[in-house]
């Protein structure tokens, strides 16, 4: 009902949003808020962004069910346990070892079978599994996205990601490539993300 009242109304990615558990994603001690529209502390200073901005995000990915799809910044899980649920395989990279070993859990517990997460520098995106219809990035890079990437993006592809000099000027980017590999940019609402920390990263 709150998604709705923000405007989500695309049935696909409501009834996703809806067959994933939050609470399971969240630390216990924030088990009585799981469903409130606020992001929660998960632990390393990271953070399981709001529903809503999950739900926005998602939408604009505009994932189809034959589709490989790359997020970068596992964190919790629960972004990828949202598109596992639209995508026929998701795969996403985390650079923290423990948030990676938690949110594998997660994903064994709730039988989310066509999720494969790696420990990594996601600014590298990964390149065995290239390319990706969809890419996601849930951290802030400051200027560009990083050029692996794009790279790794596939011909009419398209790819979310926030960018921002400061967490007070953070702004979320579609990025679409057309057959030909044109690029267009195009900018979409204030958000504030943690940094995407990477060698790739300018
Ligand atoms: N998608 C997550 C979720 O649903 O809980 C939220 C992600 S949190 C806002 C951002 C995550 O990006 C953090 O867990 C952080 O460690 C990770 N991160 C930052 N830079 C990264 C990089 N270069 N490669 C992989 N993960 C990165």
């Amino acid at each position: 009902m709150e998604l709705r009242k923000h405007g989500i109304t695309q049935p696909n990615v409501l009834g996703a949003i809806e067959r994933v558990p939050r609470e399971a994603f969240v630390p216990d001690t924030f088990r009585d808020q799981a469903y409130e529209n606020i992001a929660i502390p998960i632990g390393r200073g990271q953070t399981i962004s709001q529903p809503a901005v999950v739900a926005f995000m998602t939408r604009e990915l505009e994932v189809g069910p034959r589709m490989k799809v790359l997020e970068i910044g596992t964190g919790s899980g629960y972004q990828a346990a949202v598109l596992s649920k639209l995508c026929r395989r998701l795969y996403s990279i985390e650079r923290h070892k423990d948030l990676l070993a938690a949110a594998e859990d997660k994903f064994r517990m709730l039988r989310m079978n066509n999720i494969t997460a790696k420990v990594g520098d996601g600014t590298k995106g990964w390149t065995e599994q290239a390319p990706f219809e969809r890419i996601i990035v849930t951290a802030a890079a400051t200027r560009e996205v990083p050029k692996s990437l794009l790279e790794q993006l596939a011909p009419g592809g398209i790819m979310i990601a926030p960018m921002g000099a400061t967490t007070r000027d953070q702004h979320l980017y579609k990025i679409q490539q057309d057959a030909v590999g044109e690029i267009e940019t195009k900018k979409l609402w204030p958000v504030r993300f943690v940094p995407l920390i990477g060698d790739e990263e300018i």
